[in-house]
């Protein structure tokens, strides 16, 4: 039986859709199968009554570079360079400035002793000073960045991202989702609310497999979250064993996000940022009044965002709201109220926030990022080489996913329908 597509694309987020947009650019079929009933996987901006609030990705990290920001010009999203809020500290917190400055060089201390250890252990805890007043405060910072608590990070890991990262984060005011979602080509063929069952190899390609029936291609592309790949969601065929080891030496970490509605009344400065108890590991970041919306954004990571993880988002909106009545005031918790809360790791489709490789483990993005007997193709951020967990990571590892199917086309094409090998 022939293709029906020269492609399916396997998971609709960053990475699908950027390996979607490749394709159709080069004239070529392609199938996108989407477990979920919506587009864009982690990237997911929710509208609440007329404030766009991105509860997966949000900054354009390394803007100065990130394929988003040249597709959100080109679409008309309007991209904002102002500099991010957690440049500026909400005035009248009541920290001790000594305590915040010598928090921070903890953090500048733990960060440099990384370099050490990526050559030793690779476990990041191990750059911790022992007893060290601020290791609270290192490991919830540590928690934001690889969502994961530091002995189940790699330094090396840690390291290639932060070497690689340009520091500039801008900033989309109508979402980061929503311009994901707006970028699919129509020429792309979707199908919603089907999850991959299996995946088989044929002579002339592959069969992907779904509820709804088997579809077959010349290629497929495979860009699910490594949780969902480590697991059994997705049968793959014999020989692919490696792959899936890779994925699980690459386990999604925790990231939550809360949001707070405020009431009209309450003072707070638009655009600025307060961090919760710098010496509490589950502490949560806060974006107050971002885009002057009356909002308040907390963000959990690794043991903070455990909170939501186990005991659901009434217990998140507890923290946060108890975390801004210890900064600002008692007042604050009658005008404060839930307006939405996240749970990645419970989404069966997803499984977390974003990958981090446990320590020793760095290499096994690259392992991950292979072609399976060029039929099957990876992609996703956690293979993307030093932007991984980022959106902009995940879409040039789809867009290097799909150049590679192309490039085994052509190969096929030259050496007639199944490739160079078939003789043998
Ligand atoms: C709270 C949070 C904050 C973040 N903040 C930022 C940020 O500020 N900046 C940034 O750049 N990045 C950020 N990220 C990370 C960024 O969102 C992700 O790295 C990126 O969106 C991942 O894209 P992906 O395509 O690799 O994976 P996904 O978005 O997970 O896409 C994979 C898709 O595959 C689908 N799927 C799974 N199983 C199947 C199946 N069996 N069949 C069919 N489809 C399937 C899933 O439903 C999903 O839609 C954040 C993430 C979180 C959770």
């Amino acid at each position: 039986m022939g293709s029906e597509f020269d492609a399916i694309i396997v998971g609709a987020g960053a990475a699908g859709i950027g390996a979607a947009r490749r394709l159709a650019a080069q004239g070529k079929s392609a199938l996108l199968l989407e477990a979920s009933s919506r587009l864009g996987g982690r990237a997911f901006t929710q509208d609440f009554g007329g404030y766009p609030l991105d509860l997966g990705c949000e900054w354009l990290r390394s803007g100065d570079r990130n394929a988003w920001v040249a597709i959100a010009e080109a679409s008309g999203f309007l991209v904002d360079r102002s500099d991010p809020p957690w440049t500026k500290a909400h005035p009248g917190i009541a920290w001790d400035e000594d305590d915040e400055e010598a928090a921070r060089k903890a953090f500048g201390d733990w960060n440099e002793r990384l370099t050490q250890v990526a050559q030793v252990s690779d476990r990041a805890s191990d750059a911790l000073e022992p007893g060290g007043e601020w290791n609270a405060y290192v490991r919830a910072i540590a928690g934001f960045m690889s969502r994961v608590a530091p002995e189940r990070i790699s330094a090396a890991d840690y390291l290639a991202y932060d070497a690689a990262s340009t520091g500039w984060n801008w900033h989309l005011p109508l979402g980061y989702g929503a311009l994901v979602v707006a970028s699919l080509p129509s020429s792309v063929t979707l199908r919603l609310a089907t999850s991959v069952e299996r995946i088989d190899r044929t002579t002339e390609g592959v069969a992907v497999s779904t509820r709804a029936g088997t579809v077959r291609a010349r290629d497929a592309i495979l860009t699910v979250s490594t949780a969902v790949l480590a697991g059994d969601a997705i049968r793959l065929p014999s020989g692919t064993e490696p792959w899936r080891e890779a994925a699980a030496a690459l386990p999604l970490g925790r990231n939550e996000k809360v949001f707070l509605e405020i009431g009209c009344d309450a003072a707070f400065e638009p655009d600025s940022h307060a961090y919760g108890n710098l010496r509490d590991a589950r502490s949560a970041a806060y974006s107050i009044l971002p885009n002057g919306w009356p909002v308040i954004g907390a963000f959990l990571g690794g043991d903070g965002a455990r909170i939501l993880e186990e005991e659901g988002p009434a217990a998140g909106f507890a923290h946060a709201t108890a975390e801004l009545v210890a900064l600002f005031g008692s007042d604050v918790a009658s005008a404060v109220r839930p307006l939405a809360a996240t749970s990645w790791s419970r989404i069966s489709s997803i499984g977390g926030a974003y990958s981090c490789a446990l320590p020793g483990q760095s290499q096994a993005r690259a392992r991950l990022a292979q072609p399976f007997e060029d039929r099957l193709f990876f992609a996703g951020e956690a293979t993307h080489p030093f932007d991984f967990t980022t959106a902009h990571g995940a879409h040039d590892s789809g867009q290097r996913a799909a150049d590679e199917a192309l490039a085994a086309l052509r190969e096929r094409h030259r050496f007639g329908r199944r490739g160079p090998l078939s003789a043998a």
